[in-house]
């Protein structure tokens, strides 16, 4: 069961999983950084919504300036860390669009030239991550998670928490 929305102030909650506060790299009253288990590239982050709405359309003005305006902050970040000529953005929002969480949250994923055989690629990978993950690749440490997040910390220049967490 998802947890209710003042559960998720005291809480790092995606969708159903418990996030440790180590394996994130920001956060604000109302958007949060976290590495991704199975990223399809080095450097695919997630920003997700602090309150565990499942769709986009759920989230209030505030709610989408706010992941837009860290999405920029955690772009540069990647960009510079990982060396990125460009990035891909972008949100699978409800289940027929491949969205496997069912909480809000925004992918960056850094590109390069010849990242992929074919650029538009990037979305089949995405779009299959759950079923290809499950089946045939192994979820990361918490250890290289919590290294990678510890990382984009300092990248980005500032550690925000707030009382609630
Ligand atoms: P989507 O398929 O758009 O819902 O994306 C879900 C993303 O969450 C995928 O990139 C997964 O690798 C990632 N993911 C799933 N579970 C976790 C978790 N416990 N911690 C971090 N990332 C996760």
């Amino acid at each position: 069961m998802p947890p209710s929305p003042t559960a998720a102030l005291r809480a790092l909650w995606f969708g159903p999983h418990t996030i440790p506060l180590s394996q994130t790299f920001l956060l604000t009253p109302l958007t949060y950084g976290l590495v991704n288990l199975k990223p399809i590239r080095p450097g695919h982050v997630l920003l997700a919504t602090r309150l565990p709405h499942p769709r986009f359309s759920d989230l209030s003005p505030d709610e989408v300036a706010d992941l837009f305006l860290q999405a920029q902050r955690v772009s540069r970040a990647i960009t510079r860390h990982f060396g990125a000529q460009s990035l891909t953005l972008c949100i699978q929002d409800g289940k027929e669009a491949g969205q496997t969480v069912p909480h809000v949250h925004l992918h960056v994923i850094p590109r390069n030239e010849g990242d992929f055989p074919d650029n538009d690629d990037v979305y089949e990978k995405l779009e299959h991550t759950h079923r290809i993950d499950n089946e045939e690749r192994t979820p990361r440490t918490p250890q290289d998670m919590a290294g990678e997040a510890e990382m984009l910390r300092k990248e980005i220049g500032e550690w925000n928490t707030d009382t609630d967490c």
